[in-house]
């Protein structure tokens, strides 16, 4: 027996415990090269028992990789450092290289079935059809559905070409008997023969019912959807709301089915449910028609109804203009539509685009100061209001909400002393200015006269029809709007821009006015996305209905813009940097807050992050920093 101080590999400390009390074995090898070892050892019976080996050695030479050749060189290391390289055979078994060999389609090496596939092969077998769980109507049992926690009891839902499962039977919509198993084309499928329309029959796919499903997680994807509302009827379509930039869900979709019995049944076997961990949202879809889309105030608002899930029917006045909306928005498909109305004024103008709309945003009216006749402004102002309107009261069986964009300037009157106003006051003072001065009017008392008088008209126009039609009137007042502007401009003349943002960009950066005027003269303003905000939200607020709202962030001399627009680029002209003190400055007119905060309770977007924002815009487009 080795001593321990003899040991040279672990295996000896096995040998120490477990020899036996035998006789002393043998081994020989003879002159064939043929080693017999003879072993005594006693079995679990207590019986001695003789093993006798015989094995016959034969050295095989292989050519390896040389990383394997120079492995089996290497020194060894921890208790078998200093043992002689390779594979030491007290310790080590040395076997035959096993290659492996992968074949296709070998039955014996496919692997066993599972307790769910045997059944459902034997369900086959029995003529039974397909499996389909009863929950999400995937290709497996009820039990194993991973919606099973989320989708409970759907059993209303209509069971799609298949079996139900708890019936084990097939049912009447079995498509593989008259197939004979075969993959049927979707396009096939349902009687219909090749080359016809999977959209409805005689149907344009705008027509389709369709769902919005909101709250759902981003990573939704298209399949994820189909599969979910798949089990209730066909789904002709499914779009995911995506961000422009990341194209990160955004948290909405829209699903179109074929019939609109299977859609309605969806939404309400859907709606409240439980969904990757969010409750289900559905509605039925909602399209919303936004005339004058492509203006600066619409393009918030057409952005941020896209956004809050919505599809939008823009209106522009030519072709021209309606290609850099549809290229902004392209990511949202079909979502928005852009329709050419060339005359606003026309009766009729916007009949066929009311019928299938759920509310409306009429933006469109002129705002600039560039005004010989008056009529120039009042005749589309208030023709197009009321236009927009009739056309809604014939024509708009499910428009529940009609928002006008008006303005303060049809709420303010000018005093020789300073004033809060508020949604009670009306500006019949630039009525009657024009009405006294007709072209000799001063230009905005020609365009606050517009906004007033079209304003005063949509209440008309709802006020005549109450109790008749389905939609209540919105308006919504702001004051001067600035913040970045997206709409399409000229990007080598800033002069392009809309009104408000021109003004601002021309006396605040290119400083066009002097010091006297920028320190004395002012306005109130609010952020073009606040009030973009709050006519997605007049659509949503049940409160907002039949409601007159101001948003107005505070009061403005153009001095207080400089000095803001001073601190975050040097390239600002100073203008009254000097003398001006805000502290002291009287600011002529303000608004009263309380109802827009009742309503909407807007967090309202202050001086300093319009100032950045739009000097952002300014400076891409290469209008800022002033170029000399
Ligand atoms: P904007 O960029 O000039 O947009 C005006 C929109 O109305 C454009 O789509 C324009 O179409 C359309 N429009 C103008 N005149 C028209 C006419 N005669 N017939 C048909 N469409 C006409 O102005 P905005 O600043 O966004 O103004 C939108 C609305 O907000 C207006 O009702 C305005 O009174 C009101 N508002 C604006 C401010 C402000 O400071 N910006 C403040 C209070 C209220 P084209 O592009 O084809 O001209």
């Amino acid at each position: 027996m080795a001593s321990s101080a003899l040991k040279t590999s672990w295996a000896d400390d096995v040998d120490e415990l477990e020899t036996p009390k035998t006789p002393k074995g043998e081994d020989y090898t003879d002159e064939n090269g043929i080693r017999t070892t003879v072993e005594y050892t006693i079995n679990d019976d207590g019986k001695k028992v003789k093993i006798t080996r015989k094995t016959k050695r034969t050295l095989q030479k292989a050519i390896v990789d040389h990383s394997v050749a120079e492995r089996q060189t290497w020194a060894k290391f921890g208790q078998e450092r200093g043992n002689k390289a390779g594979p030491d055979r007290a310790t080590t078994t040395v076997g035959e290289n096993v290659s492996l060999k992968l074949s296709a389609g070998n039955k014996s090496t496919e692997p066993e079935p599972s307790a769910e596939q045997a059944v459902k092969a034997t369900l086959a077998r029995a003529g039974a059809g397909k499996v389909i769980c009863r929950l999400c109507k995937g290709d497996h049992f009820t039990a194993k559905c991973p919606y099973k926690d989320s989708l409970p009891g759907l059993e209303g839902t209509d069971t799609p070409i298949g079996v139900d499962e708890a019936a084990g039977m097939p049912t009447e919509s079995a498509a593989p008997a008259s197939t004979g198993g075969k993959y049927v084309p979707p396009s096939m499928r349902g009687g219909r023969g090749p080359g016809e329309s999977m959209s409805r029959p005689g149907g344009n796919r705008d027509d389709l019912p369709t769902l919005r499903v909101t709250n759902i997680s981003e990573d939704v994807q298209e399949n994820d959807l189909r599969e979910l509302f798949g089990g209730f009827g066909r789904v002709a379509r499914v779009y995911v709301g995506r961000d422009r930039e990341t194209g990160a869900g955004k948290g909405f979709a829209f699903v179109s089915f074929e019939e609109k019995a299977n859609a309605q049944k969806a939404m309400e076997k859907m709606h409240g449910r439980g969904y990757d961990n969010l409750i289900l949202n559905i509605q039925w879809s909602r399209k919303v028609l936004v005339t004058g889309a492509n203006g600066y105030i619409a393009f918030w608002v057409v952005k941020d109804l896209l956004e809050a899930g919505y599809e939008v029917r823009g209106t522009v006045r030519s072709q021209s203009k309606a290609k850099y909306i549809q290229d902004y928005f392209k990511s949202y498909g079909d979502k928005l539509e852009i329709v050419v109305v060339d005359d606003i004024t026309k009766p009729g103008a916007f009949d066929e685009y009311v019928k299938d709309v759920v509310a409306i945003e009429h933006t469109a009216s002129p705002f600039h100061l560039n005004i010989d006749d008056p009529n120039e402004v009042i005749g589309p102002a208030v023709a197009g209001t009321t236009g927009v309107l009739e056309s809604a009261v014939k024509y708009g069986p499910n428009v529940k909400r009609i928002v006008v964009t008006s303005s303060t300037g049809a709420v303010l009157e000018v005093f020789d002393h300073p004033k809060t106003f508020n949604e009670n006051d009306w500006n019949n003072q630039a009525i009657q200015i024009v009405e006294t001065k007709g072209r000799a009017a001063d230009a905005i008392s020609k365009y606050r006269a517009s906004k007033t008088l079209a304003e005063k008209a949509a209440w008309k126009v709802a006020e005549a029809n109450k109790g008749k039609v389905g939609w209540e009137l919105v308006t919504i007042a702001p004051p001067f709007v600035y913040g970045p502007p997206i709409q399409e401009t000229n990007d080598s003349d800033p002069q392009s821009l809309n009104t408000s943002v021109r003004d601002w960009f021309n006396i605040v950066l290119l400083g066009t006015k002097d010091s006297q005027f920028v320190a004395n003269n002012g306005s109130a303003w609010v952020d073009v996305r606040d009030v973009a905000k709050a006519h997605v939200l007049a659509l949503s607020t049940e409160k907002a209905g039949g409601e007159r709202i101001i948003v107005s962030t505070g009061v403005w001399k153009w001095q207080d813009w400089i000095n803001i627009a001073r601190k975050l680029t040097t390239e600002v002209p100073p203008g009254a940097a000097d003398t001006y003190d805000a502290a002291k400055t009287v600011y002529a007119l303000d608004y009263e807050q309380t109802k827009q905060k009742a309503i909407f309770g807007i967090n309202l977007i202050e001086k300093e992050e319009t100032v950045r924002d739009m000097l952002k815009v300014f400076e891409a487009k290469g209008w800022w920093p002033k170029k000399n």
